[in-house]
C-alpha cells in the first residue's frame, strides 16, 4: 500500500507551502488531506481506479490529480519543483517547539540557516534575539524546543522501561505523604514506544514530597524543582515529570494527563457544550470546582462511562461511550497459556521443562514450545530428527507435569518460494504449527503477500507470527499487503499473533484492529527464549487493548479443553 508515503508527500507540500508564504488555504488543504489518507483502511490505488476517492470527504480534484500522478509516475511534479526550491533538511525544523513557517522563513532569509546544529549554534551566539520582533525570550525557547526535541527523537520500547518505571512507581507510593500515586501520559495507555514518564501523586506537603523524590535512587538529575512539580533525568535516560496535587482533584488530574491529546481535545468541546470547563485542575461549574477524586468522575460528570486509557486516541471510542457501547477489553490476567516458546533445542537459553516449569508458576494451563525449523542454520533450527527428539521428550515432561500440558509446535520458516521448511507428513505430527517470515525481507508486495497467503493455505499452519516483521527502532516492517493477509486469514482459519516480544508488539494496535474488522482471531505469543520473558505477556495485551480487542478475540484466554478444541478446527473444516 502507498497510503503512508502519499500522506507523507501531502504533507511535506502543505509545510512547503506554508514555509514559502504561499496561499494558506492549499497548504491546509494539502495537510488535512494527508491526515485522511494516513487513516485509510483500504489501499489508495485501489480507491483510486475504481473512482471512488471522490466519495471520500476532504479529497478534492486536485488532490485526486496528484494521487493519480504519483501512483502513474511515482512522483509528483508539484512536490518535486516545491522541493527543489527549499534546502535540504531545513524543513524538519518545523517539528521542533517554538518553530513555525513563519519563524523558520524569517530565520532562513536573515541568517539563512538551513538545519539543526545551524540553528543551535545561532541561539548559542546570541543571533537569533536582535532579528525583528524576536528577542532574547524567543531566542531562549527556540533553544529550548531544539534541546527538547533532541532528547525526544528516541523513544523508548515500553517493554525496555516497563519495570523500572513499575518500580519507581512503588517508591513514589512509599514516600511518606503520599496518598495515591499513579503514572499517567503514553505508558498509562501502553504506547509502544515512550517518550517521557509523567507521574502523579496525591498529598499535602507537596515540597517534602517533591524533596524525597528527588533524592530516589534511580533518579540521575534534576532538571528543574518547583513547589508543585519536578523534573528530573532518571539513570534509564528518560524525562520523568512528578505533580503532586490535592487528593480531591487526583482523578481530573490523571484524566488530564493520561490523554491522550485528541481524546481530551473532545471531551473539552462535549463539556463546553454541557456548561463546564476541564483542566489540569478539575471539572469546573462556572469557578466551583468538581471533586473529582476519581477518574470515572469526570466520565460520569459528561455523561460517560470510564474509558480504559488504552483505548483513548479518539478513534471512536468517545461515540462508542456517549452509546454506552464500549466493548469489554481483554483483561491483563485472562490469558491462559503461551503459545510461542523457544527452548534449548534451537535459540532459546532455557529447558523444555524449565520454561514449562516457570509458565506454572505465572498460573498458565498449557504453553506451545515453538523452536526454529531446520532452514533457520544461526538459530540451530531443528533438523526432522531433532524435531521427533522433542517430541518425544514433551511426552515424557506431559507425564510428569500434568494436567499442566506442553503442546508439540515449531515456527516453521516460510521459504522464498513459499513452501514451508518441513513436509506435510511432519507438520501433521504437530498440535500447533507457527509460519513465519526470517529471511528475504525485502520481496516486493506482491510476492511477499503470495508467500505468507500460501502459508495460510496449508491446513496445518495454525498461526502466523509477526505478521509484519517490523522491529522497533530498527527495522521496517515488509511489504505485506495486510488487508490480503487479513482476508485469507480469516477464510483459512488462521490465527495471527500479537507477538509481545518487547521489540516486535506485531501486529500493532492498528493492524490488530483491521483484522478484527476482517474476523481474524488472534494468539498472543511472547516469543521468549528465557523464562524471564514470559512476562512480556502484558505488553501483547496492552497492543491487543489499544486494538479494542476483546477476551473472545484471542484463542489463548481459552482454558486447556476449549484451547485443545480450537486448534483443532482449521484441520478439520479443511
Ligand atoms: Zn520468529
Ligand atoms: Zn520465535
Amino acid at each position: 500500500m502507498k497510503n503512508k508515503e502519499i500522506a507523507r508527500i501531502f504533507d511535506e507540500l502543505g509545510d512547503m507551502l506554508e514555509f514559502l508564504g504561499e496561499n494558506p488555504f492549499r497548504a491546509r488543504a494539502y495537510k488535512r488531506a494527508s491526515q485522511i489518507i494516513y487513516g485509510l483502511p483500504e489501499d489508495i490505488e485501489k480507491l483510486y481506479k475504481s473512482g471512488k476517492l471522490s466519495e471520500i470527504k476532504g479529497i478534492g480534484e486536485s488532490i485526486i490529480q496528484k494521487v493519480g500522478e504519483f501512483i502513474d509516475k511515482g512522483k509528483i511534479s508539484a512536490y518535486e519543483e516545491y522541493r527543489s526550491k527549499i534546502p535540504e533538511g531545513l524543513l524538519e525544523l518545523l517539528s521542533v517547539p517554538y518553530i513555525g513557517p513563519v519563524t523558520l522563513r524569517t530565520l532562513y532569509k536573515t541568517l539563512h540557516i538551513t538545519n539543526f546544529d545551524e540553528l543551535i549554534k545561532a541561539c548559542e551566539d546570541k543571533l537569533i534575539r536582535n532579528l525583528p520582533n524576536f528577542g532574547p525570550k524567543k531566542e531562549e525557547n527556540i533553544l529550548k524546543g531544539l534541546l527538547r526535541y533532541k532528547e525526544q527523537s528516541f523513544r523508548f520500547p515500553i517493554g525496555l522501561i516497563y519495570d523500572d518505571i513499575t518500580k519507581l512507581l512503588e517508591d513514589v507510593k512509599n514516600i511518606p505523604g503520599v496518598i495515591r500515586a499513579e503514572i499517567a501520559g503514553s505508558f498509562r495507555r501502553m504506547k509502544e514506544t515512550i517518550g517521557d514518564i509523567d507521574i502523579l501523586a496525591s498529598g499535602r506537603n507537596t515540597t517534602e514530597i517533591i524533596r524525597d523524590f528527588t533524592k530516589l535512587p534511580t533518579i540521575k538529575e534534576i532538571i528543574s524543582e518547583g513547589e508543585t512539580k519536578c523534573s528530573v533525568l532518571l539513570l534509564t535516560g528518560m524525562q520523568a515529570d512528578l505533580r503532586v496535587v490535592d487528593d480531591n482533584s487526583f482523578g481530573a488530574c490523571l484524566q488530564y494527563f493520561t490523554g491522550s491529546k485528541n481524546h481530551n481535545v473532545k471531551l473539552r468541546g462535549i463539556a463546553k457544550d454541557m456548561g463546564f470547563k476541564i483542566n489540569e485542575y478539575g471539572i469546573f461549574k462556572g469557578d466551583e470546582l468538581i471533586p473529582c477524586p476519581d477518574e470515572s468522575i469526570v466520565y460520569k460528570t459528561l455523561g460517560l462511562p470510564w474509558i480504559p486509557p488504552e483505548m483513548r486516541e479518539d478513534n471512536g471510542e468517545i461515540e462508542l461511550a456517549q452509546k454506552c457501547n464500549l466493548p469489554k477489553l481483554i483483561e491483563y490476567n485472562d490469558i491462559k497459556g503461551d503459545v510461542h516458546v523457544h527452548s534449548t533445542y534451537s535459540d532459546g537459553g532455557e529447558s523444555i521443562k524449565a520454561m514449562a516449569e516457570a509458565a506454572i508458576k505465572k498460573g498458565y494451563e498449557y504453553i506451545v514450545i515453538t523452536d526454529h525449523s531446520q532452514s533457520l542454520k544461526i538459530a540451530k533450527g531443528l533438523e526432522i530428527e531433532r524435531l521427533i527428539r522433542q517430541m518425544e521428550e514433551i511426552d515424557k515432561i506431559n507425564r510428569e507435569l500434568a494436567p499442566f500440558k506442553i503442546f508439540k509446535g515449531s515456527e516453521v520458516d516460510i521459504k522464498h518460494d513459499g513452501t514451508l521448511d518441513y513436509p506435510d507428513e511432519i507438520l501433521k505430527q504437530l498440535d500447533f504449527v507457527i509460519a513465519s517470515i526470517h529471511s528475504g525481507f525485502k520481496d516486493d508486495e506482491k510476492k511477499m503477500t503470495k508467500r505468507i497467503l500460501n502459508a495460510m493455505e496449508n491446513k496445518y499452519v495454525t498461526m502466523i507470527a509477526h505478521p509484519t516483521g517490523r522491529i522497533l527502532n530498527a527495522r521496517d516492517p515488509y511489504n505485506v499487503n495486510i488487508i490480503e493477509m487479513c482476508k485469507m486469514a480469516s477464510k483459512t482459519n488462521t490465527f495471527l499473533e500479537i507477538n509481545a516480544y518487547f521489540d516486535r508488539l506485531d501486529l500493532n494496535d492498528i493492524n490488530a484492529r483491521i483484522a478484527k474488522e476482517y474476523g481474524v482471531k488472534f494468539c498472543i505469543g511472547t516469543d521468549s527464549h528465557n523464562s524471564i520473558q514470559l512476562n512480556m505477556m502484558i505488553y501483547g495485551i496492552g497492543q491487543a487493548r489499544r486494538a479494542w480487542l476483546t477476551k473472545s478475540d484471542i484463542i489463548n484466554t481459552k482454558n486447556l479443553q476449549e484451547f485443545t478444541e480450537e486448534i483443532k478446527i482449521k484441520r478439520k473444516k479443511f
